[in-house]
């Protein structure tokens, strides 16, 4: 008995007290020995010698469970060890961000003329007023300032109303031939539906000695330009006017909701707005000392081109901050 007990205490796994148990309670295990023996006995023994083995079996039995509990204990314990969790680790797929769609459109536009070589040019927010309108041909007074509804500080220094003071700077301080975009936030006192206080544009500007470029070479980039961005549509220029290019014109492509059929978008017209552009008036280019030169230039809104690209109705739910929104260009 000593012998079995030391075996049940020593017993390091369930598997090996399971083989501890079958040689003590199976059925050709130590007691069904034992009591197979007891016929050979004579009566009067008999019950003593029952007696005794039956409190045997149930302390052996007692202590087999108690060790059998013991084990799954452990085991249960281990398990734990070895499949903790561990809280530290990141865990990515909650936490995906998104680029907002204003960004996202205009990265691909900026990939489009680098592909092309442009350079990318920027400049300060805040401008004075001779970058913003004086030397793009808007001196004081003239009507055409009125277009643009600016935020004036008491200094007279002004937040830029377009992204065309950067063109101004980049041609003082570069010589011809330029060839470049400057894509940024601007400026304006407005807010509607289709109106916000800020917004982005993207402006492009080449010069070349006098002659080397024509309207020709403007419009063959902007119509391959218009179907990177918005498919096979059709391209068409209008004549129009602004105070820093001449001639000038206004770039609609054909309606990509109605495909020219006429929609509410489109007003019904099949057309939508998207650009404007023109060759460089030569004021311009006197205000800032280039001569014997022409060139090109156009400029777009950034939000327009993300509102069509994504069919997005409202503009100010642009500038929401609304994660629902953003949730949607992951
Ligand atoms: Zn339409």
């Amino acid at each position: 008995m000593q012998n079995f007990e030391a075996k049940i205490v020593k017993a390091s796994s369930l598997e090996e007290l399971e083989e501890i148990r079958i040689e003590l309670f199976g059925k050709k295990g130590y007691f069904a020995k034992e009591f197979e023996k007891l016929k050979n006995l004579p009566n009067e023994e008999k019950p003593k010698v029952a007696k005794e083995l039956n409190e045997a079996k149930n302390a052996l039995h007692i202590l087999l469970q108690s060790k059998k509990d013991d084990l799954l204990a452990q085991a249960i314990q281990q398990r734990l060890e070895e499949e903790r969790l561990d809280l530290s680790l990141f865990e990515p797929r909650e936490l995906k961000g998104a680029l907002h769609p204003v960004k996202q459109t205009l990265d691909t536009i900026i990939e489009y003329f680098v592909a092309l070589n442009y350079s990318i040019e920027t400049g300060p927010l805040v401008e004075d007023d001779f970058h913003n309108f004086e030397a793009l041909n808007l001196p004081k007074h003239h009507p055409a300032r009125d277009m643009q509804d600016t935020f004036y500080f008491e200094d007279g220094k002004l937040l830029r109303t377009h992204t065309s003071p950067v063109q101004i700077r980049t041609m003082q301080t570069q010589k011809p031939p330029i060839r470049m975009i400057s894509p940024g936030a601007v400026f304006r006192r407005d807010f509607d539906l289709t109106h916000t206080p800020m917004f982005h544009q993207v402006e492009g500007l080449v010069v070349e000695e006098k002659g080397k470029v024509s309207f020709a070479n403007l419009k063959f980039i902007l119509e391959d330009f218009l179907r990177y961005m918005f498919g096979e549509v059709d391209v068409r220029f209008r004549p129009s006017f602004f105070p820093f290019t001449e001639p000038s014109a206004e770039v609609d492509i054909s309606c990509i909701f109605c495909e020219g059929k006429g929609c509410r978008v489109c007003s019904h017209t099949g057309w939508l707005e998207v650009l404007g552009c023109g060759l460089v008036d030569p004021n311009v280019f006197a205000a800032v000392g280039y001569k014997n030169v022409s060139g090109y230039a156009f400029g777009l809104g950034v939000e327009r081109f993300a509102m069509l690209l994504h069919r997005i109705g409202d503009l100010r739910s642009l500038f929401e901050g609304d994660l629902r929104l953003l949730e949607q260009f992951r």
